[in-house]
């Protein structure tokens, strides 16, 4: 049995307890001076409030983090690795916990709460065998006894900025790699989820107790909105800031951090889409556009969107997935094992929602699901069936991201028409075509094909794995994260040139030939 909707906040209180959040940094039930409300979206209902750091606490953060850095980057990387070692296994034994309580502050059902903490132990993992490869390049010169070389060196302190809908992987992402690289991270979460940050401090402050050297001010949160977030932008102390959430959020973020050579990663909105061939594997399409379309409420960055599909196998495919949207459950995920749709963030998300299906109405569109559920139950949250609309064409909210459970439906002839429109929006996260013909699907994955930074075969758009570099092009930012090579944006390439002969030839055969 799930938890009685009033017991949620003695719920919270008792899982930070066990984190080890201290009490100055929450009130369970009042609201201090400048305290926000923070509400689960379960029920609505305030589970606990959190102040807004200062401008002083930010400024007391940063300085913490630029002496930590001095202290921390000298540090050699294995034993950096270390660290992230221990916080990978703080992780492991509050997984159940911690994904708990991302249930509770955004909503999302247990398996995907503690799927967003695994992927955090994933992170941690990969990060520790980094640490063992931050490796540069040895270069032929073209001077002779010279030889070039190119080092990877500590950056200093990165802010990170992450939305509500990955209310702790995004951090993990970047932490593990950034304090691997040499450098203290400082955190401003969502001001929407910010308990689920605190009680990962916490489990970080753990893992440096466990061992020596380690310095104060590595790792720190600092909650409140886009004024905390700001002040982060605008410091020339941090050299990198990874700010994870809206195009909208990206547009204001990038001129600011331009503006002091500040280097961003940017991980913004995404509008993804998905081709359903004639040879597809019908079956296993479904499920995948499924789990991509409503999973997480149609919440995830990667959620599909938009998917095109081929006439000879729309009906088909459109009647499969109705009856998918028919029967999905969707509630409460704690009170309800069997629940697959949680709830919407908040009762605006609720409403840009329905503005987005009223305008596809007008457009043409015929909507299928959409409306709210569960208001009975739970006046102050936001449930509703995930909406599957078929869209006469590409437009008005099609070409938008609306952060909510919306798939836009629409048929295709030929493949570089879908392909086409496929590419034609201005967001450029993630993408996938179902297809069982080799031709369509390297061509899919080639120059000619998606423009995404995701591009998968015969999976949904959504749930990637943490060995790949994750991030998109366009107006999805073009930074990337995780995997891969994406560690490099944590740090300073250094090249250097050495001589190790008598003479002194210059490059491009140059001649400055002094008495
Ligand atoms: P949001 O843009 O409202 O907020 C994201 C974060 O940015 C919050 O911490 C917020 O306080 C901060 N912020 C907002 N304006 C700022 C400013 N001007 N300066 C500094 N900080 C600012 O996004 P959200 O509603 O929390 O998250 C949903 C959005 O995030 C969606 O668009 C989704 O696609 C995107 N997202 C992208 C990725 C990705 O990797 N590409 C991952 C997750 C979410």
């Amino acid at each position: 049995m799930g938890i009685v909707l009033k017991d949620i906040a003695t719920d919270v209180d008792r899982l930070l307890r066990d984190f080890g959040v201290t009490q100055h940094l929450y009130r369970r039930d009042s609201t201090r001076n400048g305290a926000r409300e923070i509400r689960s979206p379960l029920t609505g209902a305030v589970i606990a409030c959190v102040a807004d750091a200062s401008p002083g606490d930010v400024a007391e953060a940063i300085k913490r983090a630029h002496d930590a850095f001095i202290r921390w980057r000298v540090i050699p990387a294995p034993r950096r690795g270390e660290l992230v070692r221990l916080l990978g296994e703080e992780l492991r034994a509050a997984k159940a916990a911690l994904g708990r309580l991302v249930t509770i502050e955004a909503g999302k059902i247990p398996s995907e709460g503690q799927g967003e903490v695994q992927e955090m132990i994933d992170i941690c993992d990969f990060a520790v065998g980094l640490s063992r490869q931050l490796h540069g390049l040895t270069i032929a010169s073209e001077r002779p006894d010279h030889r070039m070389m190119e080092q990877w060196h500590p950056l200093g302190p990165v802010g990170v900025i992450t939305s509500f809908n990955f209310p702790v992987a995004v951090w993990s992402w970047n932490a593990a790699l950034a304090l691997t690289c040499g450098n203290p991270v400082i955190w401003k979460p969502s001001e929407k989820t910010p308990l689920t940050a605190l009680a990962v401090q916490a489990l970080f402050e753990r893992a440096a107790a466990r061992m020596d050297g380690i310095p104060s001010g590595l790792s720190s949160v600092l909650t409140g909105g886009r004024e905390i977030g700001e002040l982060l932008v605008d410091d020339p102390r941090l050299p990198l800031i990874s700010a994870t959430g809206s195009t909208a959020m990206g547009r204001a973020v990038g001129p600011r951090l331009a503006q002091r050579f500040g280097r961003a990663i940017l991980e913004l909105g995404g509008n993804n889409a998905s081709i359903v061939c004639p040879s597809a594997d019908l079956e296993l399409a479904v499920r995948a556009i499924a789990f991509a379309a409503i999973g997480t409420a149609g919440q995830r960055c990667t959620s599909l969107r938009r998917l095109f599909v081929h006439r000879t196998v729309h009906d088909d495919c459109v009647a499969r997935l109705k009856r998918v949207y028919a029967s999905a459950r969707i509630g409460n995920p704690l009170d309800e094992p069997d629940v697959l749709v949680g709830p919407l963030i908040d009762g605006t998300a609720f409403q840009k929602m329905q503005d987005a299906l009223d305008e596809a109405r007008t457009l043409g569109g015929k909507v299928f699901g959409g409306e709210r559920v569960r208001e009975k139950q739970y006046p102050a949250a936001h449930y509703v069936r995930p909406a599957l609309v078929e869209m006469p064409a590409q437009t008005g909210p099609v070409l938008r991201e609306t952060f909510a459970p919306i798939l836009y439906v629409m048929p295709y002839t030929e493949f570089d028409e879908a392909l086409a429109l496929h590419n034609g929006v201005s967001q450029g996260l993630s993408s996938s075509i179902f297809s069982t013909d080799i031709r369509e699907v390297e061509k899919y994955l080639s120059v000619a094909g998606s423009d995404c930074g995701i591009a998968n075969a015969n999976i949904g758009p959504s749930g990637a794995e943490i060995g790949g570099a994750f991030g998109g092009e366009k107006d999805t930012g073009g930074g990337r994260e995780a995997g891969s090579d994406a560690w490099k944006a944590y740090m300073r390439r250094l090249t250097s040139t050495i001589n190790f002969g008598r003479a002194l030839p210059l490059a491009q055969g140059v001649r400055f030939d002094i008495d």
